[in-house]
């Protein structure tokens, strides 16, 4: 049987390339070959920055309200198609289909939406100098590039694509080798719902086709959504033009469960921030500070609902709440961390193994798994796994949970668990993320900005500050007198 093939999404269309090269695309949860793309070869990279080129030329000579029209109607077929697109999302990820139906395309759709309607609100400036008067513009980019990581593929290519569209400014977006489909997909609504040809191009392949997008002359912005240190390598390509740079990156990020907390909300905060997406989300609270006088309880209810409430199974199935994790290298590194941890003293208070899973047969599953006995300075505690493992840390008083929740050189996320509302700002306050949970964690609407503090990014994705940076401030003067000139 032949294995199906997804081709580069150029001029509105798909686009063969010449070299005949492929990829092979894997579900996680079989450890079988779905189908393969084509590398974006060099008739496709120039296709892609031509069509790019005359796209954004269209595109930016319409006014904020038709292109805000069309962008509300990929909303529409976005969240007609949903329960479609999720599916093809369970099918790259290995995530599970309660979580993809109601959130990936959803929180997509949304991103567009939110941007669309704030577009024609951009307006300048204008200023009265006495006779003479500037005024100001704000104009698109040109050609950004988008390249995605592998865990919410459609989202990231959706939260990308919404404010720099909406600005008026073309992309080419590279989705993750590993999950390429949703982003071919959203290219297709895109142009079934109007969006010119060209304004959204999506390009296939590994890191080099990425690297080619952060090193073209006629890429003015790179939004990178993956780890840090190919964030590193983005922004120093990135550097070769000077292009304007977003980073979304890694995190370590803690959880702080005071004395007053309710402790079933802390524990079902914890479990969100760590098995959820089967761990594989940037923003996860892999520390989890407890405070010593709470601990027991916490740890108690913390075994029990894990080792009773986690469904793992094929995605597919509605009831199955815990997936498979990306690829059989990636199960191998998260266990490689556990057993890292165990090597360094900690202890496993549940999971620790690989699983094998009835229904999902040959799939790259991993035990949701909680450390305790956990010291400041471990492996498991320093680095991100993206995978789930909890690590349980204890703390006797405010000043020194906050000085040791922000010893790390990451700064994504933080989030509290506490009934004093003072201490609730106070703590945040001097938390250094960029994102922050208080009674909660996970949440992140498209109307919130979000993005990392330190090595985490830079720059944020959603909320109104995005679309300014998706946009350039033209400044006009204008002479209404005779210039005065002493030549
Ligand atoms: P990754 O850095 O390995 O890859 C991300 C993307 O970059 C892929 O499309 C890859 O092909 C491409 N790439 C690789 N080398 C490149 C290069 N030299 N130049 C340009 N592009 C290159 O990340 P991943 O493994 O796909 O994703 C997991 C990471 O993403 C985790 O660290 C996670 O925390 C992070 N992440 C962050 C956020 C956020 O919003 N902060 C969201 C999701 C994931």
């Amino acid at each position: 049987m032949s294995i199906p093939r997804l081709q580069n999404f150029i001029n509105g269309e798909p686009m063969a390339n010449t070299t005949g090269e492929t990829i092979a695309v894997t579900n996680p949860a079989t450890g079988k070959v779905i189908y393969e793309i084509e590398i974006a070869d060099d008739s496709v990279k120039q296709a892609a920055i031509e069509s790019a080129t005359a796209g954004f030329k269209q595109w930016s000579a319409m006014t904020a309200m038709d292109r805000s029209r069309i962008l509300l109607r990929a909303v529409a077929l976005l969240r007609e198609k949903n329960d479609e697109l999720a599916m093809y999302e369970v099918l790259d990820t290995g995530k599970p289909m309660q979580e993809a139906n109601c959130v990936d395309v959803v929180t997509g759709a949304d991103a567009i939406e939110f941007f669309a309607n704030l577009a024609p609100t951009q307006v300048g400036q204008q200023q009265d100098l006495g006779g003479d008067f500037y005024y100001t513009r704000k104009e698109p980019l040109g050609i950004c590039a988008g390249i995605g990581a592998w865990n919410y593929p459609i989202q990231i290519a959706c939260w990308k694509s919404a404010p720099a569209l909406a600005a008026g400014n073309a992309m080419i977006f590279k989705p993750s080798e590993e999950t390429p489909r949703g982003a071919v997909e959203l290219a297709k609504v895109f142009i079934e719902a109007g969006v010119p040809a060209g304004v959204f191009n999506v390009v296939l392949g590994e890191g080099d086709v990425g690297q080619w997008l952060t090193g073209h002359p006629a890429i003015e912005k790179v939004s990178f959504t993956g780890e840090v240190g190919t964030g590193k390598k983005v922004m120093a390509s990135a550097a070769s033009n000077l292009k304007d740079v977003t980073m979304e990156l890694g995190g370590k990020s803690p959880l702080i469960v005071f004395e007053d907390a309710d402790i079933s909300q802390a524990v079902a905060a914890a479990m969100l921030g760590n098995f959820y997406t089967q761990g594989e989300v940037c923003t996860n609270c892999t520390r989890v500070f407890v405070h010593e006088s709470v601990y027991d309880a916490f740890i108690s209810e913390l075994k029990q609902r894990t080792e009773n409430n986690i469904k793992a199974g094929d995605p597919q199935d509605l009831e199955v709440n815990f997936g498979a994790l990306i690829s059989k290298q990636h199960q191998q590194l998260v266990l490689d961390y556990i057993a890292k941890g165990k090597a360094e003293g900690a202890t496993v208070l549940t999971g620790g193994n690989k699983m094998s899973v009835p229904g999902a047969d040959g799939g790259y599953f991993v035990e949701p798994t909680v450390f305790t006995d956990c010291h400041d300075d471990m492996t498991i505690v320093r680095e991100e796994i993206f995978g789930p493992v909890m690590s349980v840390l204890t703390f006797k008083d405010e000043e020194e949970v906050i000085a040791r929740a922000n010893n790390t050189p990451l700064g994504l996320a933080a989030g509290i668990m506490t009934q004093n509302v003072r201490r609730a700002h106070r703590v945040i306050h001097q938390l250094e993320a960029g994102i922050c949970w208080v009674n909660s964690w996970g949440a992140s609407p498209a109307e919130m900005p979000v993005g990392g503090y330190k090595l985490s990014g830079i720059g944020r994705e959603n909320g109104i500050e995005a679309l300014n940076q998706y946009t350039q401030t033209k400044s006009v003067y204008m002479g209404m007198v005779d210039l005065d000139s002493p030549f």
